[in-house]
């Protein structure tokens, strides 16, 4: 009794009662601190971007953003996936306000579908059905015709901001230098998570090289036609992703790795809107007219490797990293932000018994 040897032990302080502090208000941050919160822990997110901004560097605020099953991953991220799809789908049922929609996809292949293909996703996917041939472009391998959802970023990150702030979350706009400059800042807290995207590359404690940003641009299509997802999976990076919320669909795409350019690059529109005239034409014209579309820019937080999900003990504080989720951030978000609750769950039980 009295002796406060444990990592995370801060004598003056009852664990529940101390608040976790997020670096970053993304997609990855916003998720975890509404799920904490939900879980009945104070929280702090602090970040310079923060939900409603529009800054080409939070990726957050431009995503596609379609859940589609990520090929080439293990089991284990598989089901973070799958927690997302479970976390968007109540969202879509009951709250039309979250931006989340269930939209008809269609996915062609170039090639057949490899060992460690997308297909794991039809024991998530409602409706999840192979195309016979004439369904589908005679030029692809295979077709999968399912239902998916679409999270409308316009949309759903307020909807989570406002979501936060009624479960008693605090949002503090501040850039930071370092997580030492948030330790300081919070000398009450041991838990701190860093969820600061491409963030971690120039935070001078973090510096993860690994870390490397990479743009996206998209082009936007005013349509009433806008409830079907397009996907062309293989070398072609081709898709369509409705937005029936914004009565629009999102074209694209390309990734240009270490691109921080902000200006529109009209050889990429052009090309973006000539790959999925040929993907749909029925929904994309040859030609749209100049007012009916307008162009996306954001900075993906890519990392060589893949995620970084862990959790470090250092002195009395428990760092969680969760950052580096390039393309995926949005498939890969409430399933995250579940398994960093239960990271944070652990702490308290290792502090408390
Ligand atoms: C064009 C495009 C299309 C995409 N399409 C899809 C899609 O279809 N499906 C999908 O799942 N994903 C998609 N993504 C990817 C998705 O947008 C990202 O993976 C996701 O938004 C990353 O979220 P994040 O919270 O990690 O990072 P971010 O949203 O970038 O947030 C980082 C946060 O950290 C803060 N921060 C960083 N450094 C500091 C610091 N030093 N001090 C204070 N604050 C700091 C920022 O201000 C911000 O709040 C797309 C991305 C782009 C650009």
């Amino acid at each position: 009794m009295g002796e406060y040897t444990q990592a995370n032990d801060n004598p003056r302080v009852p664990f529940s009662q101390r608040p976790i502090i997020i670096l970053g208000a993304g997609i990855i941050g916003c998720a975890t601190a509404r799920q904490l919160l939900l879980n009945g822990f104070p929280v702090a997110l602090v970040a310079e971007y923060l939900p409603g901004d529009q800054n080409i560097n939070y990726a957050s605020a431009w995503a596609g953003a379609a859940w589609h099953a990520a090929g080439g991953i293990c089991p284990e991220y598989r089901y973070f996936q799958a927690v997302t799809h479970r976390h968007l789908l109540k969202m879509a049922q009951e709250d039309p306000e979250s931006g989340v929609c269930v939209v008809d996809a269609r996915e062609y292949l170039e090639q057949p579908p490899g060992e460690n293909s997308s297909v794991w996703g039809k024991t998530v996917l409602s409706n999840f059905r192979h195309l016979k041939a004439g369904e589908f472009p005679s030029n692809f391998d295979t077709a999968w015709a399912y239902d998916t959802l679409v999270t409308d970023p316009t949309l759903h990150m307020p909807w989570l901001g406002k979501q936060i702030t009624a479960l008693g979350g605090q949002f503090i706009r501040k850039k930071v230098e370092s997580l030492q400059e948030l330790y300081a800042l919070f000398p009450e807290s041991t838990v701190f998570i860093n969820a600061s995207g491409v963030g971690s590359k120039a935070l001078t404690d973090v510096m993860d090289d690994n870390c490397f940003p990479e743009r996206g641009q998209n082009v936007f299509l005013k349509t009433e036609n806008c409830n079907q997802m397009f996907f062309r999976n293989g070398k072609q990076y081709t898709y369509i992703i409705p937005r029936p919320l914004s009565k629009g669909v999102v074209l694209g795409g390309v990734k240009q790795q270490d691109d921080l350019s902000p200006e529109v690059d009209m050889e990429i529109a052009r090309d973006e809107l000539a790959r999925t005239h040929i993907l749909a034409p029925h929904i994309v014209p040859e030609h749209p007219a100049e007012d009916t579309i307008s162009h996306i820019i954001g900075i993906r937080p890519s990392r060589r490797g893949g995620f970084r999900l862990d959790s470090e003990n250092i002195g009395n504080r428990t760092i969680l990293s969760a950052y580096g989720f390039g393309g995926g951030g949005y498939a890969f978000s409430y399933g995250v932000a579940d398994a960093l609750a239960k990271m944070v769950e652990r702490t308290e039980r290792e502090s408390v018994i």
